[in-house]
C-alpha cells in the first residue's frame, strides 16, 4: 500500500502510545460502525500505527448513545427503561447491565477531573449526611447501612465535596472536609453542621487550631435539631432532591465501589447539568466560571468527558 507522504507536524496532545514519541504523521482514515470516520497515525520513532485513545476507545457504542443513556438515568429513568428506549431507536441493542457500566465508568472519568477543580465560593459551607440502604452483593436479603456525606457552598450551591461511605465517623468526615478544603483554600470561614458529635474534632483536625487565639481556624456553626433550631434549609432541600432521584436506583445493586461512582455521577449532574431552581443556572457557572466557555455544548456529559480526557 502506498500512502501520501505527509509532512511531519506537531499534532497537539498526541504522542505515540507505544514509545511516547512526538514524531507523528497521519496515515489515512478508516471507519467503524460505532464511531464513524477515524484518523490513523504513524510513529516515525518506532514504526507503529495507532489511533488516538479517547475516553470512548474500544467502546462498541458511540459517544452519543452512551451520554444519552447517562443523561436519561440521572433524570430519573431506570436502566431497564433506558434500555427499552434504546431498543426502539438504535439497531444494536445494549443490555441494562451495560448501561449501568457506562454510568459507573464515565462518572469515574469525569470526577477525576472535577475533583481537582479549584472553586470560587462564599464564606459558608454546609455539611450533612444522609443514610442509604444498599442491597448486599450476591444476596437477596441483607442490606448494608451506608452514608452519603456532602458539603455545599451556601453562595453558589455547588456540591464542593461528597462521598458515599460505609460509616459516618471521624475518618469519613475528615476525608470529605479535607477535599472541600483542597478545593476552596482559605475562602471558607464558617462551617454549618448538625449536632453529630464527631464534627467538632473532625473540623479541628482538618482546619487546624490556632494557639494564638485558642480557636479553630474556622467558625463551626453547629445547629442542634433536637432543641428545635431549624437546620439549614438549603442542604435539606438538596437532600430531598437526591432522595427523589435515587428512588429509581433500586438499592444500588452491586458493590460499594459502583454505588460510590453512581453518586459521583449524581454530584456531576447536580453541579454541571441541571439549572438550580433559585439561581436559574448551573452551580458550576458561579463556582468555576472559567469552564463556561469550555462547556458550551448542549451535550454537557460529552463536553465533560472530553475535558476530562484532555486533562489526563
Ligand atoms: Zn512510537
Amino acid at each position: 500500500m502506498k500512502y501520501k507522504s505527509n509532512k511531519q507536524k506537531n499534532y497537539k496532545n498526541i504522542s505515540c502510545p507505544h514509545c511516547k514519541s512526538k514524531e507523528i504523521v497521519k496515515r489515512g482514515t478508516f471507519e467503524t460502525k460505532a464511531h464513524g470516520k477515524q484518523q490513523r497515525y504513524f510513529c516515525k520513532s518506532c514504526n507503529k500505527k495507532f489511533i488516538k485513545r479517547t475516553a470512548f476507545y474500544r467502546m462498541r457504542n458511540n459517544p452519543k448513545k452512551i451520554t444519552l443513556s447517562i443523561d436519561l438515568f440521572y433524570r430519573g429513568v431506570s436502566t431497564r427503561k433506558v434500555q427499552e428506549h434504546l431498543r426502539a431507536f438504535y439497531p444494536h441493542n445494549a443490555s441494562h447491565k451495560s448501561i449501568y457500566k457506562w454510568i459507573v465508568k464515565y462518572s469515574k472519568i469525569i470526577s477525576q477531573f472535577t475533583d481537582k477543580l479549584k472553586l470560587q465560593v462564599g464564606e459558608e459551607i454546609q455539611i450533612d449526611e444522609m443514610e442509604y440502604h444498599r442491597r448486599k452483593y450476591h444476596t437477596k436479603r441483607g442490606v448494608d447501612k451506608n452514608w452519603f456525606i456532602d458539603i455545599i457552598d451556601s453562595k453558589t450551591r455547588f456540591i464542593v465535596s461528597a462521598e458515599y461511605v460505609k460509616a459516618r465517623e471521624q475518618k469519613e468526615l475528615k476525608s470529605v472536609l479535607k477535599k472541600a478544603k483542597q478545593k476552596t483554600g482559605e475562602q471558607v470561614k464558617i462551617i454549618t453542621s448538625d449536632g453529630l458529635l464527631a464534627y467538632p474534632n473532625a473540623i479541628k483536625k482538618v482546619y487546624g487550631f490556632s494557639n494564638k487565639t485558642h480557636r479553630v481556624n474556622v467558625y463551626h456553626n453547629q445547629v442542634n435539631a433536637s432543641r428545635g433550631e431549624g437546620f439549614n434549609i438549603m442542604i435539606e432541600r438538596l437532600h430531598n432532591n437526591i432522595r427523589q432521584r435515587t428512588k429509581t436506583f433500586r438499592g444500588f445493586h452491586g458493590s460499594v465501589d459502583s454505588a460510590k461512582a453512581i453518586m459521583k455521577g449524581l454530584e456531576i449532574y447536580y453541579n454541571f447539568i441541571t439549572k438550580h431552581q433559585t439561581l436559574k443556572r448551573c452551580p458550576y457557572e458561579l463556582a468555576c466560571p472559567e469552564l463556561k466557555e469550555k462547556l458550551n455544548n448542549p451535550n454537557k456529559w460529552l463536553a465533560l468527558i472530553e475535558l476530562s480526557n484532555q486533562s489526563l
